[in-house]
């Protein structure tokens, strides 16, 4: 078996991966080339798959735009880089659908990536994630090296950022929605409960990654989905449902819908994978539910 190094060894997805390295953010910062340089010198890792990065909720992207660029280009530039100086033979990196252009014509598909600017409010970490493609494909073209890119959709489960405020959906309801239950108080959600999302499960993307390390090899990024759209509200309902909340929903209409939808073409992962079984919804956030609350307090927050 080939020695694999996984970044982002502590996060959502980079715990569900198997590996025999894994490494957060306390083990080295991957913002300092001489670190990353002398980590792979040491450990020779043979495949890596490269999950680590900045990341956060849309207030934190708009107001920590130089923050969020710099350290997501530094630690992709310099992971890739110090995996083809060490003469790692695979190697996988996680792009997001935030890549894509704010106005393009659905559904997403990689060859879209570059088409226009992404949104506004988050363009800072699209461009930086966007330069993991470009830096893959330049890699690819000079060193021959057949390094790959992927990208899920809402990704949720076990051992996310549950931040009441800055999370992203999933997370951010499930502990509002088991505060509001033990506190007797309402539960309070954005927007309308109108728009669409695609939410995969955490251990069906890391599955999904280690088979991508070992079988895919193309140029083009591609989509982790389950294009199954399915409405805000829905979601809602299913987390009250299994955390068995009885109080009144108040839907705050000033806070933001975001995007209406964004669907996704999952062709090609299915082509690959016709056998694959994503988790269901409720099934997944079954599970997340009950981690975060065997877990709570001690769950990041
Ligand atoms: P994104 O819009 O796909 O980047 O992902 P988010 O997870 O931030 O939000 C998805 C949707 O959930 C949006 O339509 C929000 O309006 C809705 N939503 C409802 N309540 C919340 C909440 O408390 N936090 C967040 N982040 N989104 C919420």
């Amino acid at each position: 078996m080939a020695k694999r190094l996984v970044t982002g060894g502590t996060g959502m997805v980079g715990t569900a991966i198997n590996a025999d390295l894994k490494i957060g953010r306390n083990d080295c910062n991957l913002t300092d080339w001489n670190e990353v340089n002398a980590f792979f010198e040491k450990h020779k890792p043979e495949e890596v798959i490269h999950t680590a990065a900045k990341v956060g909720g849309v207030w934190s992207n708009m107001h920590y735009k130089g923050d969020f660029f710099r350290e997501n280009v530094l630690m992709n530039t310099f992971v890739i880089e110090a995996a083809r100086l060490h003469g790692v033979k695979r190697f996988l990196a996680f792009l997001s659908t935030c890549v894509f252009p704010d106005k393009v014509e659905y559904p997403l598909n990689p060859e879209k990536i570059h088409l226009g600017p992404p949104h506004h409010s988050n363009d800072a970490y699209a461009y930086a994630k966007r330069m993991v493609d470009v830096q893959l494909r330049a890699y690819r073209e000079q060193y021959g090296l057949e390094y790959v890119s992927v990208i899920p959709t809402n990704i949720y489960g076990p051992h996310d950022l549950f931040d009441l405020e800055n999370g992203h959906v999933v997370p951010t309801l499930i502990h509002r929605c088991f505060l509001a239950r033990e506190r007797g108080e309402d539960l309070q959600v954005w927007g309308t409960g109108k728009p669409l999302r695609e939410f995969i499960f955490s251990e069906d993307v890391a599955k999904l990654s280690e088979w991508a390390l070992e079988n895919y090899t193309g140029i083009e990024p591609l989509i982790f989905s389950t294009s199954e759209e399915v409405s805000i509200k829905t979601l809602v309902e299913m987390i009250v449902e299994l955390l068995n909340f009885k109080g009144n929903l108040v839907w705050l209409s000033d806070k933001p819908d975001g995007q209406f939808r964004k669907p996704s073409d999952n062709s090609k992962i299915r082509a690959f994978l016709p056998e694959f079984e994503f988790t269901p919804l409720y099934e997944g956030l079954k599970k997340t539910i009950g981690w975060f609350e065997a877990n709570y307090p001690n769950v990041r927050k």
